[in-house]
């Protein structure tokens, strides 16, 4: 395979851990990548004072493709989200999450095969916001009022949702693009149109005329939020590639993740026309983390995406394969894993289940 330089920010919390065992068994899988290192959290506050240096950006530009572990963003920064504000600077308008299942890995379906294509701009996470109480939100509030838009209780706080056409047409295109390109039948636009008419009925309305550019060779059908959600517990193989907007595509990932064994195992990536970030689906785990427990899995699923995107599939393929190797054989499986499928035997740590894909690989 031919070199590549890719940035890493290893991030903090799990991230630290995560991303080694990545590094260790990309290298084991023959993954021939120079890494330029670069931070961004907790970690650059004290020297940067910000969790989100220019460098670290810069580095990215530069590589046009990284590899994150979670971020924790510090509280009192200004920052509502470090992974948030990379998307929007990069211009990572998809946020891309394959969901399969691993046999052996604890999720309640053994044939889940689904894509959760997320926007990453726009929505509730566009950060407009107004404080309760504010100059601004009185403002807005008197405002609404005026246009007869309604009548919003003056203690309340408020956050603004906003769908574009061209935000929607983008993300919308690339999801069906993906289906032609991965030999896939449908998309389902998932949404709330019979609520928010403005937002969610123009992300509907959008959908519907970009899946008539596919007609004949993609499918199409849309789903309310709500229903999809409960289609997607009840019987998953219904779907295929599925679009959201953004807040609703967060939720989901992590409902369609518990489907195959849970946080864990689920890789993502956020693409953009000229850069790609690619990262598990889970957060910093504060919870767990420095203690050795973490499973690795999203993350080393997160870097054979990686290496598709880089045209190594070959290489992807002996990372995919180590890992479903390892969870079939099923003596070395992390704590999380081990809960979902009521399993009495003992937790692999992070180190013993890298090890194991090591091996698998050897
Ligand atoms: P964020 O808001 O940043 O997405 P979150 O609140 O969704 O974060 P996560 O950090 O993603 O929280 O994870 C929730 C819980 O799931 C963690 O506290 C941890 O117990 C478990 N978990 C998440 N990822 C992993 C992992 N890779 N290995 C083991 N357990 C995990």
């Amino acid at each position: 395979m031919s070199k590549h330089t890719v940035t890493l920010i290893p991030g903090d919390g799990i991230g630290v851990e995560t991303s080694a065992a990545m590094q260790r068994v990309l290298e084991a899988a023959g993954a021939d990548i120079e890494w330029e290192v670069a931070e961004a959290g907790t970690c650059t506050m004290e020297q940067y004072g910000t969790p989100l240096p220019e460098e670290t950006v810069e580095a990215v530009k530069r590589n046009k493709v990284a590899i994150k572990g979670p971020i924790t963003t510090p509280v009192g920064t200004g920052f509502r989200s470090v992974n948030v504000a990379l998307r929007k600077t990069l211009d990572l308008f998809v946020c891309l999450r394959p969901v399969l299942s691993i046999p052996g890995a604890g999720g309640r379906y053994d044939d889940v095969d689904l894509v959760v294509v997320r926007e990453n701009t726009e929505d509730l996470y566009a950060g407009i916001e107004f404080e309760e109480g504010s100059d601004a939100a009185r403002e807005l509030i008197a405002f609404c009022e005026e246009h007869g838009a309604g009548t919003i209780r003056p203690d309340s706080g408020i956050s603004i949702k906003p769908i574009s056409i061209t935000g929607t047409e983008n993300i919308v295109r690339y999801a069906f693009d993906y289906a032609v390109k991965q030999g896939r039948k449908k998309v389902t636009a998932v949404h709330k149109a019979n609520i928010m008419k403005h937002s969610d009925g123009l992300f509907l309305k959008t959908a519907r005329k970009v899946a008539e550019e596919y007609e004949g060779c993609i499918e199409f059908d849309d789903r309310i939020v709500d229903a999809f959600c409960m289609n997607a517990v009840v019987d998953p193989s219904q779907f295929d590639v599925i679009v959201f907007p953004n807040l609703y595509g967060d939720i989901a990932s992590d409902l369609c993740a518990g489907l195959v064994g849970g946080l864990g195992i689920a890789p993502g990536a956020n693409i953009g026309k000229e850069y790609a970030v690619f990262e598990a689906v889970h957060g910093s785990a504060p919870d767990i983390a420095g203690k050795n427990l973490a499973n690795p899995t999203a993350e080393i699923l997160s870097a054979a995406m990686m290496l598709d995107h880089l045209g190594e599939q070959e290489c992807a393929e002996r990372v995919r394969a180590a890992v479903r190797a390892v969870y079939a054989e099923g003596s070395c499986l992390t704590g999380d894993i081990r809960r979902t499928t009521g399993s009495d035997r003992p937790a692999a740590t992070c180190t013993e289940f890298t090890e194991a894909l090591v091996k698998a690989l050897s």
